[in-house]
């Protein structure tokens, strides 16, 4: 059975989540990984990212996957550290703000509380009417969404991923027990069926089953 016909996993999507998913199951030692892209990589909604990447985010846990995606992007070489600010336009928003630089404190992150002055000195561009203070996040920054996008690609190729673009999944089939048990895709020729896991990125959610 060649990997047209079989597969350990299916991600259904070449954007920077079916990139990265396909990457992390190749990572972990998910054995025959295939993604399945309908156009070319970074054909939907990532190409209209700006690609601003931060951390700063009420919970903690998602400070913490922020913080790994930032990490992941230096490595790829992909990532331009240049800092972000957030502003405080009433005392409320400052003292939620504070509230947040604490938890990040807490995990580690390296943020600070600063002056309206000190947010207009980092940003020449802002005025401070109206304007409470801010946090600022150093390590923050910006990544061309097309380039990280097939980084991750390139990377999970090298992990022994397959990377397929140009066909569609136009059905999951189910077993008896509602388990995922074939991928359908559209081919010119005809449909081609893959036992597997499925994982559609497309619609952020997803659904895995041990292999058969
Ligand atoms: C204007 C704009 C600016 C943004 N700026 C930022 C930003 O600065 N920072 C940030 O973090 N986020 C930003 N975002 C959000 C970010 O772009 C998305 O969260 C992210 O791109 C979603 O990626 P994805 O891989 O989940 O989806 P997509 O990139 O949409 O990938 C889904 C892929 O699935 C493919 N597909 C669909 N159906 C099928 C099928 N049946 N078979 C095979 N393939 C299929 C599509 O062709 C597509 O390539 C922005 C979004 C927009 C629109």
């Amino acid at each position: 059975m060649d990997r047209a016909d079989h597969a350990g996993a299916v991600v259904i999507g070449g954007g920077i989540t079916g990139c990265s998913v396909a990457y992390h199951l190749a990572r972990a030692g998910v054995r025959d990984v295939s993604l399945v892209e309908k156009g070319e990589l970074t054909s939907g909604s990532t190409c209209h990212a700006a690609g601003l990447v931060t951390q700063f985010n009420p919970s903690p846990t998602m400070m913490r996957f922020r913080r790994y995606s930032i990490e992941l992007y230096r490595e790829l070489g992909v990532f331009e550290t240049v800092g972000s600010l957030r502003f405080a336009s009433s005392k409320e928003q400052l003292m939620e703000l504070q509230r947040t630089a604490s938890r990040a404190r807490g995990i580690g992150l390296d943020v600070e509380l600063v002056s309206a002055d000190e947010a207009a000195r980092l940003m020449p561009a802002i005025t401070t009417r109206s304007l409470f203070g801010a946090v600022w996040v150093p390590g923050d920054g910006s990544l061309d969404p097309h380039t990280a996008t097939h980084a991750l690609a390139r990377a999970a190729r090298e992990l022994g991923a397959q990377v397929t673009t140009g066909v569609r999944v136009t059905g999951i089939e189910l077993s008896n027990r509602g388990a995922i048990s074939a991928v359908v895709t559209e081919t010119t020729s005809c449909p081609t069926t893959c036992p597997a896991s499925a994982i559609p990125t497309t619609s952020c959610t997803a659904s895995r089953r041990p292999r058969a």
